[in-house]
Order: C-alpha cells, then sequence, then structure tokens
C-alpha cells in the first residue's frame, strides 16, 4: 500500500468488502469527497450504480474542462535501459528490442512531424540510461523542442529535486512517473535489478518535482500486476499527498493496462473494460480537478466514450518507438517499440472523433507568464 496511508492491505480488503449499496448512494450525492467516497466507488457494490455514475462524472468533468479534450504525442529519444522491468521490452535483458538513441537532429525531425499534425504539448520519453540521458542532455532535448511546442512532459528516469529544477529552467513543466505497484513486495518482485528497484526513491519523483516547480505531476499504477481495488486506493492516497505538499501543481491521473509484449509477459491480475471505467469515473468523480489521460493501449471505441466522461486529455496518433514519426521505415518500428498500441488512428481520425462527439479539440491550453 502507499506507505503513509495508515490502513493496512487487509484492512483495505476488508473496508471494500463492507460497502454497501447505502455507503455508495452517500458518495454519489456528497458535494465535496475524500477518499473513503473513493472506496465506495471502486467497490464492487458500486458495480450496478455506473450508469449514475457516468451522469456524475461527466458532470464533474464539465465543470472543470467543458466540452474540450487535449492532445498531445509521444516522442520516444531512446530505447537503451539499465533496468529490468518483467512486463517491459525495453528491460536490459531482452534482446528482441533494436536499441536507438536519437540524435538532436533526428528528434527535431521528429517533433517536427508531430507539430505538423497539430500536437502542441509533448510527452519525452527515454529508457532510464543514466550514461546516455543525463540531466544535460534531458536539458539540451527540452530547449531544443520547447521552440516547437508550448508544453512539454517528461517520463524519464526520476531525477533529484536539483535536476527537475534545471529541466524546468530548460522548458519541461509536467513530469509523468507510475510507481507500477504500491505493494512492496510484488514491486521487488517485478523489479529485480537496477536503479528502479529502489521504491522509495520512485515514490517520492512527484514531490522532488513538484517542489522543484513542475506543473503536471503524473502519477499511476501499471494495471495487471497488483488487484486493481487494492491498488487504486494507494494511487489515491498517494494524490491526496501530493495535493497538500504540492499545492500549486495539479495531479494528473493515467490507467495504462497490460499490453502484449514480445518478452511474453501476461498481466498477473485481470483489469476488464468495465473495471477500467468503473476506476476512471470514481477518480473523476472524486478528483473533479485533477487531469486524467486516457491511454493509447486502449481501444478507439472506449478512447473516445471515456473522454466523455472521465478522461480529459488523450494521446492521438502515438508512436511508442524512438524514431516512430519520421526517422524509420516501417518495417523497422516494431522492433524497437516498447508495447504494442490498440489505437492505430490517425492525429485526424481522433480529432474528427472528439468532434463527431460534440467535443472540441485543444492543443494548447496554458501559457507562461511573461
Ligand atoms: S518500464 Fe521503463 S524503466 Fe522499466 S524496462 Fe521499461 S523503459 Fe526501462
Amino acid at each position: 500500500m502507499f506507505p503513509l496511508l495508515k490502513y493496512t492491505e487487509a484492512e483495505v480488503a476488508a473496508r471494500l468488502a463492507k460497502v454497501s449499496p447505502d455507503a455508495v448512494r452517500g458518495s454519489l450525492t456528497k458535494k465535496r469527497h475524500d477518499w473513503f467516497d473513493l472506496l465506495n466507488l471502486i467497490s464492487e457494490a458500486a458495480q450496478p450504480f455506473i450508469p449514475q455514475m457516468r451522469q456524475l462524472a461527466q458532470a464533474a468533468r464539465r465543470c472543470y474542462y467543458g466540452k474540450t479534450v487535449s492532445v498531445y504525442a509521444p516522442l520516444y529519444i531512446g530505447n537503451t535501459c539499465v533496468n529490468s522491468c518483467r512486463y517491459c521490452d525495453f528491460r536490459s535483458q531482452h534482446t528482441g528490442t533494436v536499441r536507438r538513441n536519437l540524435t538532436l537532429d533526428e528528434i527535431r525531425a521528429e517533433a517536427d512531424a508531430i507539430r505538423k499534425t497539430g500536437v502542441d504539448s509533448v510527452l519525452v520519453v527515454a529508457g532510464e540510461d543514466p550514461k546516455v540521458n543525463t540531466v544535460a542532455r534531458l536539458a539540451e532535448v527540452g530547449r531544443l523542442l520547447k521552440s516547437i511546442f508550448s508544453y512539454l512532459a517528461l517520463e524519464v528516469a526520476p531525477q533529484t529535486e536539483d535536476g527537475y529544477g534545471e529541466l524546468l529552467a530548460a522548458g519541461y513543466e509536467g513530469l509523468t512517473c507510475f510507481q507500477e505497484t504500491y505493494d512492496q513486495n510484488l514491486y521487488r518482485e517485478m523489479h529485480p535489478a537496477g536503479p528502479k528497484a529502489d521504491y522509495d526513491w520512485r515514490l517520492n519523483t512527484q514531490l522532488r518535482a513538484g517542489r522543484a516547480g513542475f506543473r503536471i505531476l503524473g502519477c499511476a499504477f501499471l494495471l495487471g500486476l497488483g488487484p486493481w481495488r487494492r491498488e487504486a486506493a494507494s494511487l489515491a492516497a498517494h494524490a491526496f499527498y501530493l495535493m497538500r505538499e504540492c499545492y500549486e501543481a495539479k495531479v494528473q491521473f493515467a490507467f495504462p493496462r497490460i499490453c502484449r509484449v514480445d518478452g511474453g509477459f501476461t498481466s498477473l491480475c485481470e483489469v476488464d473494460e468495465g473495471d477500467l471505467e468503473q476506476m476512471m469515473l470514481a477518480f473523476r468523480i472524486v478528483f473533479p480537478q485533477c487531469c486524467m489521460t486516457v491511454s493509447t493501449r486502449e481501444p478507439p471505441a472506449f478512447r473516445d466514450r471515456i473522454v466523455q466522461t472521465a478522461a480529459d486529455n488523450m494521446s492521438a496518433g502515438s508512436r511508442v518507438t524512438p524514431g516512430g514519426y519520421a526517422v524509420l521505415a516501417d518495417n523497422r518500428k516494431q522492433h524497437l517499440a516498447q508495447f504494442k498500441l490498440s489505437d492505430g488512428r490517425t492525429p485526424d481520425e481522433v480529432y474528427a472523433a472528439i468532434r463527431a462527439n460534440g467535443q472540441e479539440v485543444v492543443f494548447k491550453n496554458w501559457d507562461n507568464r511573461i
């Protein structure tokens, strides 16, 4: 469990099992919600209330985000990695993945290809390779990309608070760091070697970035490792903690489900689409102001539906390969990819789907103070 939570795993499980329909109704009628409401809304007892949860989540979403959907693209700058995450094709031991780190010229080519689609926000992604992806290199990449995009976020190895200060100065404002699992024992099993084996260092990543001044702090667990209700209870506790400690920043949720990888890893716990929807609705109701992303790991129909009720932003035309937008020929992309995507639509097809549902595509929703 999230270490600062004062309830044990067994106590959380017992509370979830005891939730009654009346407790769910109570959580659905409250104006302000707490961690116990989150438990009520993710419980099995809440399943018959999904239609009401959809309505309430949609109303909460409209209060903060109107009918808009922000779009972004991930930009993979390299896939070398010293870690051994059992579920990832970028892990150091996996020989089936071709390794590559892009040069600055290649990164510019990728960025130009993304920008041509209209996308104005990028998430810079790289494997954890401290010799290659130093703070200095990430800052250099940031300065280059900031001349092309309005908003930059990072999904790279956790850094020190000073490192985040340098990256903020280079133009990054957002950070994503998946805890993968809040269960310390399972975490050890899934991350047997490399710097990522340090649970606490990873857990405090958002705190260090928030203290350095990052504006968006992305949190998630990997759906399919631990039982999802227990992990969701920890994620919510983590979010409440960050909202207290880094009150000037905004928490962003993502709910990535394990995708098939070439290395053969399969989910340890099933999370079906109904579970995923229930969880996303519950988080939107309890955290109406927070950002929420829907992953490209999900099929188009689900993504198009959930951006109307819970999520407020989504990627468009994603490539999970270094060089996937412009640098590589099509037949080489798959051997460098982190996972297999479920939504293979072009950016224009994603925008058309958003507009067909009466929503507006937003490319830029923030400007720095001058
Ligand atoms: S999940 Fe991240 S840290 Fe782990 S092997 Fe993949 S790229 Fe490396």
